[in-house]
């Protein structure tokens, strides 16, 4: 049987509104194709070698262990930076997501250090942004979530796609997320693969190619999915309606 390999980084503090079950999504759609999912936590980053991951995921997480988390990634910041710019495949949720930028500003004006593996920043506000997205993606088609955060983040990276419903990056430009090479990073919790199978399999599809095993079959019936994918576009629907 052919495997792969996920480096999930920092579980034990970033893993808000069931950020695992990406992981579980990932282990699902890679059995359906007999590919056995092995997941590595990663809490410390001492002598990682992250040449051995196929994919990395990261979670969401509060203001305070999104700090403790970058203080400790921040050891690996070259080996990453190198390993995305390489091509790895990898999800980075919410606090996850913003402290790949240059960094991160709180509320009350203190200045967080992201890792600055690309070019961005976020700055956060006590009004948060909360509640269920609906993306409309070239590449995902559409996609579907659920946010809370105080950050707005800022850049001219590509994204996952144009908001039709909630907030986004920071609720002005309707974009929502990044999407440089093969790291998604978003704002959408809820968690967001096991309701999007399209970046599920993105995800394993460009691991397996990396590694040069197959990926088939590379369509399978995604019928339940696309019907609860369909009841949370008729609920943002019917609220914007009411709005
Ligand atoms: N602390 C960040 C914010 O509120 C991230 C929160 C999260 O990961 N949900 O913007």
């Amino acid at each position: 049987m052919h495997e792969l390999t996920v480096f999930h980084f920092m579980p034990d503090k970033l893993n808000l509104y069931s950020d695992i079950g990406n992981i579980m999504a990932l282990k699902y759609r890679a059995k359906q194709r007999n590919i056995k999912l092995n997941v590595v936590d990663i809490n410390e980053t001492d002598n990682i070698d992250l040449s051995k991951a196929d994919i990395f995921f990261i979670g969401g997480g509060s203001d305070r262990e999104q700090s403790l988390a970058t203080k400790e990634l921040a050891k690996i910041k070259t080996q990453l930076k190198s390993a995305i710019e390489d091509g790895l495949p990898g999800l980075t949720i919410c606090g996850g997501y913003q402290f790949l930028g240059e960094k991160y500003t709180t509320p009350d004006g203190e200045v967080l250090e992201g890792l600055n593996i690309l070019d961005f920043y976020t700055e956060s506000q006590t009004e948060r942004l909360t509640g269920d997205v609906v993306i409309e993606s070239d590449t995902f088609g559409t996609i579907v979530g659920f946010e809370n955060h105080g950050g707005r983040t800022y850049h001219k990276f590509d994204t996952l796609g144009h908001v039709t419903y909630g907030y986004g990056n920071n609720a002005t430009d309707q974009k929502e997320g990044i999407h440089y090479k093969n790291l998604l990073g978003t704002y959408l919790h809820g968690p967001v693969l096991p309701k999007n199978h399209e970046m599920t399999d993105y995800l394993l599809e460009a691991a397996a190619k990396r590694k040069g095993i197959p990926f088939e079959p590379k369509h399978i019936d995604n019928t339940a999915e696309e019907q609860a994918k369909q009841v949370l576009i008729d609920r943002a629907r019917k609220n914007q309606q009411k709005t």
